[in-house]
């Protein structure tokens, strides 16, 4: 589903990622681990398209991402591919990042109706399925200011899946909830790992979650992949001190 081909990605100077190379097959989901600023926000966000990479290239099904040099070469991207592309991924932010003016409902039914085409009936339909999907059934005419952390990214995730995207992309999900907080969201985000076969691109600090969500673990430090493997392996038998040192920091 996914490709990362000597992915380089610098902010000024800070090389943040240094030519990465990794697949993502369709259905798989990948958990990037590591210390804070290793890159995996920035991997997420290129995918995205919210950053520009520096050299190398990303595919998405087998079609490059976006206009990108390589070397000499100039990938150019497909336009109408990168729309199709677009529509295909969504993200769920630490944040939320919620319409605040908007309804529940409608914060779930805009971008299914202005970005597919979809009738407002459809789109309320699924939204509200969705809505009962993630217990939020009675929450459809509140503005997400009335909400707690928790029911406003379930909100969230509610929205990103009206899009039926094949590849979710998962920003530290819980990092800004209460503790108590927590545990409904990655019981919901485990619910519809384990019923949908969305490829998954998840960056989180809850090693629980992580194990029992992920077919595969890959531990990043400074711009480069440390260890790729199952989270067996990558978190219960790490092979590289970096891996180690980050799991008892965190664990
Ligand atoms: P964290 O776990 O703290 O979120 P991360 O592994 O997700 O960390 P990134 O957010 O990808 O790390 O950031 C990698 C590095 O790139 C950091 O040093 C960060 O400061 C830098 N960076 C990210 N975005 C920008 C930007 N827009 N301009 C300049 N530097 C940036």
């Amino acid at each position: 589903a996914v490709r990362f081909e000597n992915v380089v990605k610098r902010f000024g100077d800070l090389e943040v990622l240094k030519g990465l190379n990794f697949s993502v097959q369709p259905g798989e989901r990948v958990t990037l681990i590591g210390p804070s600023g290793s890159g995996k926000t920035t991997i997420l966000r290129l995918l995205m398209t919210l950053e520009k990479i520096t050299d190398g290239v990303i595919y998405v099904e087998g079609e490059p991402l976006s206009h990108m040099k390589r070397g000499e070469k100039l990938v150019t991207a497909n336009e109408s591919h990168l729309r199709e592309v677009r529509k295909k991924i969504g993200m769920v932010f630490q944040q939320f990042n919620l319409f605040p003016n908007m309804k529940v409902l409608r914060n779930i039914t805009e971008a299914p109706v202005h970005t597919l085409g979809k009738s407002k009936d459809e789109a309320v339909a699924k939204a509200k399925e969705l809505l009962d999907l993630v217990g939020l059934a009675d929450k459809a005419d509140n503005y997400p200011s009335q909400l707690s952390g928790g029911q406003q990214q379930r909100v969230a995730i509610a929205r990103s899946l009206a899009m039926n995207p094949d590849i979710l992309l998962l920003d530290e999900v819980t990092s800004a909830l209460d503790p108590e907080l927590v545990a409904d969201v990655l019981d919901l985000l485990k619910d519809i790992a384990t019923t949908t076969d969305i490829t998954m691109l998840i960056v989180t600090h809850e090693m629980g979650f992580a194990r029992d969500v992920s077919h595969r673990v890959m531990m990043f430090d400074q711009g480069v992949i440390v260890e790729d493997g199952p989270p067996s392996q990558v978190m219960g038998d790490p092979e590289h001190e970096r891996t180690r040192a980050f799991l008892k920091a965190v664990l």
